[in-house]
């Protein structure tokens, strides 16, 4: 039984034990007889979808007025009403979800639009003359207005669909770079980066000969932008870099950044994975080259994100991949292809989940960006503060210019140790590497604990977050 099993499994790490945790079930949430699903024999019900009135009626923090209960418009309530999933316990405990930055929750918006469009648009597209292809392809096609305009792209032909973050930046390597590079060229990339924006580069580096250059951080975790600008000269061909870094939450200053890479005839790549669902995003005010987000960071499905590049730079790219969409006749001697971005997009390409993408964006739009800034920040700002009050805690990124990250270590206490913690009062985080070991190391740590911040979260589950941290630090 599922709530038996994750009792055993915390007696094995030497957690609380099942009195202990009643204790601590019935202060965070009077209103419940912890276990009675276990006792009734239906622990399940613990996990079936509940109305989303009940929320209320459970959560120890909607419950009590918030301290800052607004996101622009919207009232905090009403906003974490709009994502069902929220509206669950594991075990006794109310999920509390911070790992936004791994992924973010679905708002029924998205999720009724991807049932709508199995229920009554379902169709390939392109490819035929019946109403459901029509359908599907409007769909499609809006869903990449509505990415154009978000980013502030001046066409819906200069973004591409792609899976995610990764496969942009994969898409733009092999076939926008490296058919320029030769043994010596450089790229330069910075220390912040996620693995995705690491590894596609070093793989065409070592087809080629070319070589990795690296700016380096400050002890805050923020880009040293002289040294950024010592690592460029005629042999470097191109510059990837992150909006935000994953795993210490700095914002680097990107339009510095461009600025530098573009004094040198340098072309760029922004990796938006993690500034998308916090930062407004303008191409073309920033003159980017290249943009890149994953769907599934803002809201939106997994398996669906956008490539943004300027229209004479996806015209100059080689194709990505060959097969169907991308083609515009094919014989055996030869193919000729579509134009961006259809070029790009070879095969049937993730139509509902684009779909999907579309309505997360309006959701997003709806509410603000600019609004769940200010609401992510003022979470971030008591976060950091209560934090540093945990005995032993030492934050990882400090640096002035953050959003949404709070990664951590705790002397004496395993990332891992207090990850499962967390989990054992239903508080998701991530703890590990998370995808940026050199960003990691360079402050000599192998991996971090790592609280992220969406604006459904509250300053009542950042309070729950830190009195379990103390109670973990008190009694271990
Ligand atoms: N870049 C950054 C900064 C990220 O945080 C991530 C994912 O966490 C990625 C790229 C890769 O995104 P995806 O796995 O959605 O392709």
């Amino acid at each position: 039984m599922t709530t038996a099993n994750s009792l055993y499994d915390l007696a094995s790490y030497g957690l609380p034990s099942e009195a202990e945790l009643e204790k601590l079930a019935a202060r965070y949430f009077p209103e419940l007889t912890p276990f009675e699903s276990e006792a009734s024999g239906a622990d399940l019900k613990t996990y079936a979808p509940k109305a989303l009135g009940d929320y209320e009626k459970e959560s120890a923090y909607v419950s009590k007025p918030s301290r800052y209960g607004a996101v622009g418009a919207r009232n905090i309530d009403s906003i974490r009403a709009d994502f069902p999933i929220l509206n669950q316990r594991l075990g006794a405990n109310q999920l509390v979800w911070f790992d936004n930055a791994a992924t973010t929750q679905k708002p029924q918006s998205v999720i009724d639009r991807l049932s709508y469009f199995y229920a009554y648009e379902n169709s390939n597209i392109h490819r035929a003359a019946h109403d459901l292809a029509a359908r599907a392809t409007d769909a499609y096609e809006e869903a990449r207005l509505k990415t154009a305009r978000f980013l502030g792209a001046p066409s819906a032909e200069s973004i591409a669909f792609v899976r995610g973050s990764t496969e942009g930046i994969n898409l733009v390597a092999r076939s926008f770079v490296k058919p320029k590079l030769k043994e010596g060229d450089e790229i330069v990339l910075t220390v912040l980066e996620h693995h995705a924006n690491i590894v596609p580069w070093q793989i065409i580096a070592q087809e080629t000969g070319a070589l990795l250059r690296v700016a380096p951080v400050d002890e805050s975790g923020q880009i040293i932008l002289s040294q950024y600008a010592k690592l460029f000269n005629s042999r470097t061909k191109f510059a990837a870099f992150t909006h935000v870094s994953n795993a210490l939450g700095t914002i680097v200053p990107i339009e510095a950044l461009v600025s530098i890479a573009h004094s040198y005839g340098v072309k760029t790549l922004i990796d938006a994975a993690q500034s998308v669902s916090h930062i407004p995003l303008n191409v073309a005010a920033l003159d980017a080259d290249f943009l890149v987000f994953s769907g599934h960071k803002i809201y939106a499905p997994t398996g669906i994100g956008a490539l943004y590049g300027k229209r004479e730079l996806l015209e100059e790219a080689d194709v990505y991949q060959g097969g169907g969409n991308m083609i515009a006749d094919v014989t055996f001697e030869r193919t000729i292809y579509q134009k961006p971005p259809a070029k790009f997009e070879a095969g049937t390409g993730s139509i509902a989940d684009a779909a999907g993408l579309g309505a997360a964006l309006d959701y997003v739009s709806s509410i603000g960006l600019e609004n769940i800034f200010a609401y992510e920040h003022a979470l971030l700002e008591y976060g950091a503060r209560e934090l540093k009050t945990v005995r032993g805690l030492r934050l990882i990124g400090t640096a002035d210019h953050k959003t949404s990250i709070l990664s951590f270590v705790i002397d004496g206490f395993s990332n891992e140790r207090v990850g499962k913690f967390l989990n054992s009062k239903g508080i998701a985080v991530r703890s590990g590497h998370h995808c940026a070991q050199p960003a990691l190391r360079n402050f000599g740590l192998e991996g971090s604990v790592r609280p992220s911040i969406a604006f459904y979260n509250t300053f009542e589950e950042i309070d729950y977050l830190i009195e379990s941290l103390r109670e973990l630090t008190r009694t271990f």
